[in-house]
């Protein structure tokens, strides 16, 4: 088996060897410590049979120990400059397949059907670019891809409104979008210290388990996000005012609003932050109905 790159010793020597300088807009913090990564791998619960999709393989730290576990992987990174690097330090494994695109352009369902097809699961595995955390878990949510699940790290403060539960400062429209479609768990929190360069917030692994079917069940997908947002728009603000001032024709339908919430028993004085996902999908199911 060959060395591996996530050791102080061995990324120095590549970056030193191609003369790399890390972009800071990249969110370029790259793992040196492998047994990270293996914990990282372990919770992904791979085979032989697992396609994975990485997102920013950055110098390969984590590709090189999916691959050693997945069946294929398939990792998508913007820097240009990191092509030559990847293709030297994983030329030992011909099951890695490196796509160079910004993954939130790609179409990732057209990738899955052309890389993925004799495969029994697919995984996304990645040590996210912290610029842009949210927008790629949404994408790999909202996009409804055949995924068994995603484990990826990212800064502490997001795993934390990730998986945070009703009545808590850190639940938010991030916390619901993402428990709609997943089981959501922080795994692991990780000191600063095994990435270089250290980024200046800490880091936690969360893993993403898809669920069969949403949480709850609604009758319009949109509508029901966009009663979300808007209970949360100003955290300090009541349901009924958030409601009214945020959703499109929230004035008109103040007194709609009003009914339907003393219909399902929810107090308008209380704030977004503590109605359960249940309750925001039986508000905005008799809301629509309001709104059509
Ligand atoms: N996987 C490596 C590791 O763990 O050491 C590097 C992780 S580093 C936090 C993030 C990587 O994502 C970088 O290689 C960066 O160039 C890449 N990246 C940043 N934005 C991206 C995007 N929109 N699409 C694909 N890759 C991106």
């Amino acid at each position: 088996m060959t060395k591996d790159i996530a050791t102080l010793g061995r990324t120095r020597e590549i970056l030193e060897k191609y003369g790399f300088s890390f972009k800071k807009s990249l969110g370029q913090n790259f793992l040196i410590d492998t047994n990270i990564l293996r914990r990282i791998v372990d919770y992904a619960e791979l085979s032989d049979e697992t396609g994975v999709i990485e997102i920013g393989p950055g110098i390969g730290a984590l590709t090189e120990q999916l691959a050693r576990r997945a069946r294929k992987v398939v990792a998508f990174e913007i820097d240009q400059r990191l092509l030559p690097i990847l293709a030297d330090t994983l030329f030992p494994y011909p099951n890695v397949r490196i796509i160079h695109q910004d993954v939130l352009k790609a179409d990732i369902r057209r990738v899955m059907e052309e890389e993925f097809s004799s495969v029994r699961d697919v995984m996304v595995v990645a040590n996210l670019p912290y610029y842009v955390t949210t927008p790629i878990i949404m994408k790999l949510l909202e996009d409804h891809l055949p995924i068994r699940g995603i484990v990826v790290m990212l800064q502490k403060e997001v795993a934390d409104r990730i998986s945070a539960q009703p009545g808590t400062k850190d639940y938010g429209s991030l916390s619901i979008a993402v428990q709609y479609y997943t089981k959501a768990e922080t795994v692991m929190t990780v000191p600063r210290t095994v990435f270089i360069p250290q980024p200046n917030v800490d880091s936690a692994v969360i893993r993403l388990t898809k669920r069969e079917k949403p949480a709850v069940d609604v009758i319009d997908e949109s509508f029901f996000f966009q009663v979300v947002r808007a209970s949360f728009s100003q955290r300090r603000k009541t349901i009924l005012n958030n409601l009214t001032s945020q959703l499109p024709n929230g004035k008109q339908q103040k007194e709609a609003i009003e009914r339907v919430l003393t219909e399902l028993q929810i107090d308008s004085r209380r704030r977004g932050e503590t109605l359960t996902i249940e309750e925001f999908a039986k508000l905005s199911n008799r809301l629509v109905k309001e709104w059509k």
